[in-house]
């Protein structure tokens, strides 16, 4: 099948057009690079430089490139800065996929998967979190990928779009094989971060909150691994049918804490990792995990890693190898 990849040299994105190569199919990465990196675009796909700002741009690489479906991942994706600064949020990730879903209308392009997130459900009361529970988001982050399901819904219902959101929780990891992995500038995720303080790179980590009603006092998220995020990806490409709007977790099941994480980075990579408790950041919830039956159940996916240690040593493998990221490749 023939794939246009937004977003594809980005993090999650970067892994998956590995996994649609690999599954065979013909991939065209879209992607601004001012958060993605050349070197982590597989060799075997297309790269087109753009901006999704760019309709024009958008809307003739989908007239001409006779693509089956479109992979969108290009997004920001920073919560803090979507408080501080709505309007880029809603820019980005509201006015720039309308567009292409315009574009991918007037083109006949019928299949779409979107990286949404677990942030749509807000503060869920109770974990496991299903996809039924009610979606209610806290930040501008989680509201600009709950209008773009509706949005999907819609154009399914109007004009047969056929589209998957995937509700990521915490992606993290990088390729078993080590040659492609996270690299944020600024990084603001957790394993990174503490990896960084492992590297030397920092002289510590700060624990955001150690008051929350969990058992070790710190947050507890869902880690999945960035290549069972893929996998999630190239199937739910290949079994899109046309005019149905489809949704899913995808995560472990697994809640792992703060503490934890900062625990098994300490044994997977032998170093003390300084950790220094700090205030909650604003808008965490305490607690965020997945029950991913549906996914498992309907697209036969399963994730490959369910042990967060394991997770954390192919995020190692990458840091350990490329410790100032695509700039060592
Ligand atoms: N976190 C932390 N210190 C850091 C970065 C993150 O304690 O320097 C916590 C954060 O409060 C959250 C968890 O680690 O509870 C995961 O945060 P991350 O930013 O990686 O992902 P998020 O859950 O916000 O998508």
């Amino acid at each position: 099948m023939k794939i246009l990849v937004t977003g594809g040299a980005g993090y999650v994105g970067s892994h998956s057009v590995r996994g649609l190569c690999d599954a065979g199919h013909d991939v065209v990465v879209f992607d601004n690079l001012v958060a993605g990196h050349r070197g982590a675009v597989d060799e075997r796909a297309s790269f087109v430089e753009g901006d999704l700002g760019d309709a024009e741009l958008v809307r003739s690489t989908l007239a001409n490139g006779g693509f089956e479906g479109v992979l969108h991942f290009a997004a920001f994706l920073d919560v803090n800065e979507s408080v501080r600064d709505p309007l880029k949020y809603y820019v980005n990730n509201i006015v720039h996929t309308v567009r292409l879903l315009e574009a991918l209308r007037d083109a006949g392009v019928k299949r779409f998967v979107f990286s949404s997130t677990c942030a749509t459900y807000g503060e869920p009361e109770t974990c496991p979190i299903r996809e039924d529970i009610p979606q209610a988001p806290i930040n501008p982050y989680g509201h600009t990928k709950l209008a773009m399901e509706f949005a999907m819904r819609d154009c399914a219902q109007a004009w047969g779009l056929g589209g998957t959101a995937l509700r990521y929780f915490n992606a993290a990891g990088a390729s078993a094989d080590a040659r492609i992995g996270e690299d944020h500038d600024p990084e603001i995720h957790l394993i990174p971060i503490v990896l960084q303080v492992a590297l030397g790179q920092r002289e510590k980590v700060f624990i955001f909150g150690t008051d929350y009603p969990t058992p070790d006092g710190t947050c507890i998220r869902d880690y999945i691994h960035v290549e069972d995020l893929a996998d999630a990806h190239v199937r739910a490409i290949e079994s899109q049918p046309p005019g149905v709007f489809r949704f899913y977790n995808v995560g472990t099941g697994q809640g792992t804490s703060v503490r934890e994480i900062i625990d098994g980075a300490r044994e997977v990579t032998g170093h003390a990792i300084p950790a220094d408790e700090s205030p909650r950041r604003a808008g965490d919830p305490p607690a965020l995990y997945a029950d991913p039956s549906k996914i498992k159940r309907e697209l036969g996916w399963s994730p490959k890693y369910t042990n967060t240690q394991d997770v954390i040593r192919t995020a190692w493998g990458w840091h350990e190898t490329h410790p100032q990221g695509y700039a060592d490749r």
